[in-house]
């Protein structure tokens, strides 16, 4: 996709969300009840991208609420990271798919300008891809994230992108044994810390 076309569509980070809050382009506008584009910080270094909107997000308009949401937020603050004020969250898709589905192909590519007009106003330094969803879709990368989480990847504009685990699935593997999902997530959370230290410094 060419970026540029992107970023030319919209006046506006605000022009962008207005667009989005009124989408019909693909079938998830026909079930959902709220459009959730975005939260946090339209000025932060950090970008978070999830799957896409589930039951409370739908029901708030606010991405990341539900208990994956509530687990990121304890995730976040355990590496002093301040979800307000220090990140932008997103989700790959903007409209919740029934049951929690995961988003077809062709429902996440009807998304993806929003999500790539975001990625341009805002200019992260660093984002993060949460579950598999966002990495297939950003990466073009198919390995499970336990091979790739925690590594830095130099691929969207200046930014460098980090797979990470998605807190629903941490949720499910409640274990904090050395080694487990949720010690390697406080490993990369801490890696990003560090990042973010290292860019405010600069
Ligand atoms: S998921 Fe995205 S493309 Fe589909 S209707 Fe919602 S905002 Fe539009």
């Amino acid at each position: 996709m060419p970026r540029q076309l992107v970023i030319d569509s919209y006046t506006s980070l605000d022009d962008v969300q207005n667009t989005a809050l009124n989408c019909a382009k693909c079938g998830l506008c026909s079930t959902r009840t709220h459009v959730v584009f975005a939260d946090g910080n339209p000025k932060a270094k950090l970008m978070i991208i999830g799957e896409g909107p589930g039951q409370k997000e739908d029901q708030t308009g606010i991405p990341f609420v539900g208990r994956a949401g509530q687990l990121l937020n304890k995730i976040l603050e355990s590496g002093r990271i301040d979800r307000l004020t220090e990140t932008y969250i997103c989700t790959v898709v903007k409209c919740r798919p029934p049951e929690n589905r995961v988003p077809s192909k062709e429902e996440a590519t009807a998304c993806r300008p929003y999500l790539e007009a975001q990625i341009q106003f805002v200019k992260p330094k660093l984002i993060l891809l949460a579950g598999a969803t966002a990495v297939q879709h950003l990466l073009n990368v198919k390995d499970p994230i336990s091979r790739i989480r925690g590594k830095w990847f130099d691929i969207k504009n200046d930014a460098r992108v980090m797979p990470v685990f998605h807190p629903s699935y941490l949720l499910r593997n409640p274990s904090r044994e050395v080694g487990s999902p949720k010690w390697l997530m406080w490993q990369d959370i801490k890696e990003v810390r560090r990042t973010l230290d290292l860019l405010n410094n600069a």
